[in-house]
């Protein structure tokens, strides 16, 4: 089968869903972003959204050998479609980075950094709380995900399909 041309329009929908960073949780990389087919173009895979994936170059050929499964694939990009539905890339973006930055829920922030996560606190993945009051005079929280942040986020990170699809639903299991 002939492979066409991935238009331009359909090229941003791809690595707009992805934030424009390669799909792999775990990766997030910015450089020289490849689209990949989901179902390959050999086996009738299509041009469409759904079956288009931003990869780095790393990643691609981590996919090529066999490192990262396409069962994980799947659940990457069941994932970005869910994410990037309900939330901004800036949210996605924290809920990474809640899970690299504060694993114990021990990130201190101001109130404006509470703000910066308010959409993830509004769907229930982030929480906040207020520090006791010290000398300073800037009230200060602590902020972290929550549990069900967190079996999110390591769902994701580990490309594991079953769990997510208990997470975000059908997407995942399709
Ligand atoms: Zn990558």
């Amino acid at each position: 089968m002939a492979r066409q041309p991935i238009s331009d329009s359909l090229k941003r929908q791809v690595l707009t869903e992805a934030g424009y960073r390669c799909a792999v949780p775990t990766c997030r990389g910015i450089l020289a972003l490849d689209l990949h087919h989901i179902v390959e173009v050999q086996e009738d895979g299509k041009n469409t959204l759904s079956n288009l994936i931003a990869l780095c170059p790393t990643c691609h050929a981590l996919y090529t050998r066999g490192t990262i499964s396409k069962d994980a694939i799947y659940a990457y990009k069941a994932t970005l479609v869910s994410l990037s539905a309900a939330f901004d890339r800036e949210a996605v973006d924290n809920l990474l980075f809640l899970g690299i930055s504060s694993p114990r829920r021990n990130l201190i922030v101001s109130g404006d950094g509470v703000l910066k996560f308010s959409s993830l606190i509004a769907a229930g993945y982030a929480d906040y709380q207020q520090l006791a009051n010290n000398a300073s005079l800037i009230v200060t929280y602590t902020l972290g995900l929550t549990p069900k942040g967190a079996v999110l986020l390591n769902a994701w990170r580990s490309g594991d399909r079953s769990s997510l699809a208990n997470i975000i639903g059908s997407e995942a299991s399709e």
